[in-house]
């Protein structure tokens, strides 16, 4: 930059070089390369006149003989300061741009080119927007200078101090990279503002461009740095691996699970998924969550047992020997399980069977039958309960987008299993009933039908797992609870309670050698008088099978080895780990009789005489059924002055309601059978109670009980609290068949009630009663209430005759005489 010593002409003609890829901007100093001869024949000849020459660029750098059209319009008046050779090609010319100029007319002869010009006056304002408009671009372009390589220091300096407009416009526009276009444009324009103007838009962009291109840049790089520092961990556990001797050097990542996936037996479309799942994990970086999910995914896929089963043992003989070794009676369902394997056994292994379910109270041997199905069979055997269950999910399985997602219970049971044909039994099914909320059922039908059951879909799993080989067993308290869906597809086998001797007897031989030996006993260490085990089945359990009394001898047993263990020397633990069961004397022995029952089970929480066999006023005893089995239920019934209300309590179900009401109607209209009258019913309130409250209660069956306790309150004559009845009682006084009534029976036998009260139509029930217990119980047919009410409150009926009568006349215009008022229920 220097200044001019004398205003140029406004128009010139003057030799001219072309420019490739330049623009040349006025108040600057700037080397030229001069290779071509026309350029260097013009820079000699400027040098030997007043040293001025033209600068014009061609519009394409590329074309070394450009012809007039090809270069721009506008271009640059300098001087020459120096000329000087460069090499034998080169020549190099320092010019100092003087002034933009218009070409006018261009032309080429004698190998030169030549212009006439018209210079371009600068126009510059000085005023605020000027100053505005410098300050802008100046700090643009220091901002652009700091983010490019290209514009060296001594230029970033120099526009730290040019106050000129024109000066500074020209400065930034020849050290920016802003493009041969839009530089002619910015030379082709001699008004500084509006230079500055240009320059400050173009700057705006070309920074936010570069701000972009720095974010690219820095993601590009971190993402470089991290797979490569990814690259380097692997590579070092690799080696770690390796220097442990955990792997083989040359294992592709995760080639363990590759073989795994490999063994596992998987149908086509299973190893499709795992394999693409495989190499979705690879391609995953380790030690993230997405890598844990999925190789716990794989884990499942790769551990089911897709092909792996048992061979069926289907000797029935074999099978037979096995269920009579382990159970005591239970002769029909044994010959019905029989009957089943006899009937897989010919049909083959492709035969769908229909679902065994067996149903009865808790203890009963249910789960016991079904695992010696499975040991008959030689297959694994799972046990998976559905108490409880209310959600699809807990079958089927939540899908992989939870977190924490898991298969459902089936697949769960099977990877357990091992073997995809092992017993599955499948507890409480008519708890999965009463819970009852999402579709529970409709996955579990899935599960059962033979026909949909080979491609079972978990939502975990996702890909299908085929159950029809799995070999199903159900088990539920109550039949009537299972929704009817399923218990169409299934086989009910009932299992009852069990009588004293058979219960006497599978403790003897059951129950009792299996404690022994789980307590580290032999026989010979306990002995249990006959009389000490009826009294623990009689006073220390009240159930219809064998839990607590299994519970009881464990107790027993657990008292036993305490007392038989020294005080000192070694554990039981680790005395048999030399050898010996236990650490006892061989000579010490326990004898468990009546006189010291008491020491070791503690006092006795059952009292056979739990049902007070004294006569009372206003209390009778029915027998319940229930999911634990049969049951003795107390009734009772009191009345007081009131306006004819009746209030039940003890948490009754309506049925159980509804069977109440029935009962003091019946009453109301035969009152004259008792010597009541009907008007009575209106001055009094009735309340029935059934104690227990905490034990929810239904059915009908409880009609002659309450019956009875009604009459007995009214009338306050004795119910024969000796005598048990059942039965469902219509309003004109029929009594109808109830169910369970080998449940029931055997309820009431062991609370010592030797007479029971039941409907005739049940008569026929009584084959499935064990011998001993019908030689025991006295039963009493009834076709109607007022049979029934002749044993149970046999005083109360003072005109038999009426019992036909109906309704009971209103007629009587005496008042009513309350009765007394009856004693509170014993
Ligand atoms: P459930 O599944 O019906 O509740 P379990 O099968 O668990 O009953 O039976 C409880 C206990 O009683 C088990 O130890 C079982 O072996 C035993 N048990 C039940 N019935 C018999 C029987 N008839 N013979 C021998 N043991 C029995």
């Amino acid at each position: 930059m220097t200044e001019t010593p004398k205003p140029l002409p406004t128009h010139l003609q003057l030799p001219m070089v072309p420019l490739r890829e330049l623009v040349v901007f006025p108040h600057l100093v700037v080397p030229l390369m001069l290779a071509r001869r026309q350029s260097l024949q013009a820079a000699r000849r400027a040098s030997k006149g007043d040293g001025l020459l033209f600068l014009l660029s061609q519009t394409d750098g590329a074309v070394d003989n450009p012809t007039p059209q090809d270069f721009y319009h506008i271009g640059t008046v300098a001087r020459v300061l120096q000329l000087f050779r460069v090499n034998d090609q080169t020549h190099k010319a320092i010019v100092e741009a003087l002034s933009r100029a218009e070409v006018e007319k261009l032309g080429f002869s004698r190998g030169e080119y030549r212009a006439r010009v018209r210079c371009l006056a600068e126009r510059v304002t000085a005023s605020p927007e000027t100053e505005a408009l410098i300050r802008t671009v100046r700090s643009q372009f220091f901002t652009y200078a700091g983010s490019v390589v290209t514009v060296p220091d001594n230029i970033v300096e120099l526009v730290g101090i040019i106050d000129e407009a024109d000066q500074l416009a020209d400065t930034v526009a020849a050290y920016a990279d802003l493009g041969i276009d839009f530089k002619q444009q910015l030379l082709g324009e001699p008004d500084a503002n509006k230079r500055l103007q240009m320059l400050a838009t173009r700057l705006e962009h070309e920074l936010k461009v570069l701000r972009i291109q720095r974010d690219i840049t820095d993601r590009v790089r971190d993402r470089i740095q991290k797979s490569q520092k990814d690259y380097f961990l692997r590579e070092q556990l690799r080696a770690i691996e390796e220097e442990l001797g955990r792997t083989d050097p040359g294992a592709a990542p995760h080639a363990e699970l590759e073989a795994a996936i490999g063994n596992a037996g998987m149908p086509e479309a299973a190893l499709a998924v795992a394999k693409r799942e495989l190499a979705k994990l690879r391609r995953t970086a380790p030690m993230t969550p997405q890598a844990a999910v999925c190789e716990e995914y794989l884990q499942w896929l790769a551990g089911m047992p897709w092909q792996h089963r048992t061979d069926d043992n289907l000797d029935l003989d074999h099978a037979a020997a096995v269920l009579d070794a382990r159970h005591h009676g239970l002769d029909e369902p044994k010959r019905r399980i029989l009957e089943y394997l006899a009937v897989k056994r010919l049909r083959g292994q492709n035969q769908r069977e229909p679902i065994l379910c067996l149903v009865g109270p808790p203890g009963v041997g249910k789960t016991s039958l079904a695992r010696a199905v499975a040991d008959a069979l030689g297959r694994k055997f799972v046990r998976k309960s559905l108490g409880g269950v209310r959600d699809e999910a807990e079958i089927r399985g939540h899908r992989r987008t939870y977190v924490g997602a898991m298969p459902g219970r089936i697949i769960q049971s099977l990877r357990k299993a091992g073997t995809c044909n092992p017993v599955f039994l499948l507890d409480e099914i008519d708890k999965l009933a009463a819970d009852f909320r999402g579709d529970p059922a409709a996955a579990l039908l899935e599960v059962l039908d033979p026909d949909e059951n080979n491609t079972f879909s978990d939502h975990y799993l996702e890909v299908e797992f085929d159950l029809s080989d799995v070999l199903f067993i159900t088990t539920a308290n109550l039949a009537s609870a299972i929704p009817p869906a399923l218990r169409d597809r299934m086989e009910m086998i009932e299992l009852s309670g069990y009588t004293l001797q058979e219960k006497l007897a599978i403790a003897r031989r059951h129950l009792l050698p299996r404690q022994l030996e789980a307590h580290g006993l032999k026989p010979r260490h306990l002995r249990i008088s006959d009389a000490a085990m009826v009294r623990i089945v009689e006073h220390y359990t009240s159930e219809a099978g064998l839990r607590v009394l299994n519970q009881r001898l464990a107790d027993v047993c657990r008292k036993v080895a305490a007392r038989l263990a020294p005080r000192k020397g070694p554990t039981a633990e680790a005395a048999s780990r030399r050898g010996r069961r236990a650490a006892q004397s061989p000579s010490a022995s326990v004898s468990v009789t009546v006189a010291n029952l008491a020491e070791i089970l503690g006092p006795e929480p059952f009292r056979n005489d739990l049902v007070d066999r004294r006569r009372a006023v206003g209390a009778a005893t029915g027998l319940a059924w229930t999911e634990v089995g049969g049951r003795t239920m107390v009734v009772e019934a009191s009345w007081m002055p009131g306006k004819g209300h009746i209030t039940l309590t003890g948490q009754l179900g309506s049925v159980m309601q509804e069977s109440a009401q029935a009962a003091v109607t019946y009453v109301r209209s035969h009152a004259a059978m008792f010597g009541l009258e009907s008007r009575l019913f209106d001055a009094i309130d009735l309340h029935l109670h059934v104690p227990e409250g905490a034990t929810p209660k239904d059915g009908p069956s409880a009609g002659l009980a309450m019956t009875a306790a009604v009459v007995s309150s009214l009338t306050g004559k004795c119910v024969r609290r000796d005598v048990a009845s059942t039965g469902e009682i219509t309003l004109r006084g029929r009594v109808l068949a109830i169910g369970g009534l080998k449940e029931k029976v055997l309820a009431a036998h062991r609370h010592g009630l030797r007479t029971i009260v039941l409907p005739e139509s049940n008569e026929a029930d009584l084959v499935r009663l064990p011998d001993e217990i019908r030689r025991a119980t006295q039963f009493v047919f009834v076709r109607e209430v007022a049979e029934a009410l002749q044993t149970l409150v046999p005083d109360a009926i003072v005109e038999p005759r009426a019992a036909e009568a109906l309704p009971a006349t209103v007629a009587a215009a005496a008042p009513a005489t309350l009765p007394a008022p009856s004693p509170p229920p014993q």
